[in-house]
């Protein structure tokens, strides 16, 4: 926490008063926060929120002989309130990292102006409830904000124009999350592939096909005139590491495998064949979340991921018994694999057979379990291979040291996994 930013909290009132006697203290004050906000990476909301208002409040007092336009430094900006407003003429708009505008503000041209002056952001939150600032003036902000790796946009509706990109010219972001935000397939996946930078992202949208993701195409068409190879070729890797999506219908269709992601949380009741196909093609998938979501179909050798998971939660979820064995007999991690079930609906077999099943394979332990019919309540499992109580024997570690040396510790490598997943969630 920062002890200045404290400080001022206390001050506030004071400084005020002298603004109003000696204007040019809010330059003097300004200056001094700026450098204390540098100095002190701890700041939180609330004292950005105090910092704010003392400049404001002094900048006030300080009128008409107060300071001149762009003339206060200013790190973080956050548009509650129609007063904040009066900030922004007077804000010297380079010195502005991050600006958070909420639905309760309308800005006029000259605001928007000192907006886009603000070249260094790198942390943009846009509510847009009441078309606070709308689409088309937000994508040319995105267009000039070179060092932006925070994003966080809130109802916007962006379907109508297919070719736009919401993406930053020079794109840094390594953050990105979207509320109530209706998209195009090609605006999605162009975000979860072709962002390398991009770690964190986070999807509450509704998204439908569009000229260029080929959906549109595949239902123009008759029935078997496209091709596999074409499929193939219109659906592209993930780059990112962490993914949550909500309600973003039909985004797995373009997404064909991942050596990057490491999370996937989805809660999508429409998504059962893509999203399958897709969790086997992801290499290093520790951790999958499903919520909503039915797996109806199994064939032979069938699974969630191909073997990298330490970590799954089914919510609400339909699913074929044998999908869920299969997950656990393809697993291959060093670390336990940990398995959490509520409302799970089991497809050919009720939830004692499924636990008798259980008892029998080796390495899984079942912590809880409660079920009835063809329904288990609640259950927690893990599951310990083989090979990882032998850790640390050289008969079943691989040749390379590096290898060996995570072996050895396989409870620390998970704790520090777990710890460093989801660093946001919003809902
Ligand atoms: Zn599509």
């Amino acid at each position: 926490m920062c002890p200045g930013s404290r400080r001022l909290a206390e001050l506030q009132e004071m400084l005020r008063f002298t603004s109003g006697f000696v204007p040019n203290a809010v330059q003097m004050i300004s200056e001094h926060i700026y450098k204390d906000e540098t100095a002190n990476s701890l700041v939180d909301d609330a004292m950005f929120t105090i910092i704010q208002k003392t400049l404001v409040s002094c900048i006030r007092e300080a009128k008409p002989l107060g300071p001149k336009p762009r003339s206060v430094n200013i790190k973080v900006i956050i548009l509650n309130t129609l007063s904040d407003q009066e900030v922004l003429p007077l804000v010297y708009p380079e010195s502005v990292n991050r600006l958070d505008i909420t639905e309760y503000v309308q800005l006029d041209k000259e605001q928007i102006d000192c907006i886009f002056a603000m070249v260094n952001l790198n942390h943009l939150v846009i509510m847009n409830d009441e078309e606070v600032l709308k689409s088309d003036i937000m994508v040319a902000l995105l267009k000039i904000c070179k060092h932006l790796k925070r994003l966080e946009l809130d109802d916007y509706h962006l379907l109508n124009d297919p070719e736009l990109t919401i993406l930053p010219t020079s794109c840094r972001l390594s953050y990105i999350s979207l509320f109530r935000c209706k998209l195009t397939h090609s605006h999605i996946t162009s975000m979860i592939s072709d962002v390398p930078t991009l770690k964190d992202l986070k999807l509450t949208v509704t998204c439908e096909p569009d000229g260029q993701c080929g959906c549109l195409k595949q239902i123009q068409s008759v029935a078997g005139a496209k091709s596999k190879t074409d499929d193939q070729e219109l659906m592209k890797s993930a780059c990112v590491t962490n993914i949550q999506v909500y309600e973003s219908s039909g985004v797995f269709d373009h997404l064909k495998d991942s050596n990057t992601l490491k999370c996937l949380k989805v809660m999508d009741s429409t998504a059962e064949k893509s999203l399958g196909k897709f969790t086997g093609q992801c290499v290093k998938l520790e951790d999958l979340e499903l919520d909503s979501v039915t797996f109806s179909r199994y064939s032979d050798g069938y699974s969630l991921n191909g073997g990298s998971l330490q970590q799954l939660k089914l919510n609400d979820v339909d699913i074929d018994y044998r999908i869920i064995l299969s997950t656990i007999n393809i697993s291959n991690t060093i670390a336990p694999f940990d398995i959490k079930l509520d409302q799970v609906r089991l497809i050919g077999i009720n939830a004692d057979e499924f636990k008798s099943l259980l008892l029998k394979y080796k390495g899984v332990s079942i912590e809880s379990f409660s079920g009835d019919e063809g329904e288990v309540k609640t259950s927690t499992l893990k599951v310990v291979k083989e090979s990882t109580d032998l850790v640390g024997k050289t008969d079943i570690l691989h040749e390379d040291s590096t290898t060996n040396e995570i072996a050895s510790r396989p409870r620390s490598r998970f704790n520090e996994r777990t710890k460093n997943c989801f660093p946001c969630v919003l809902f």
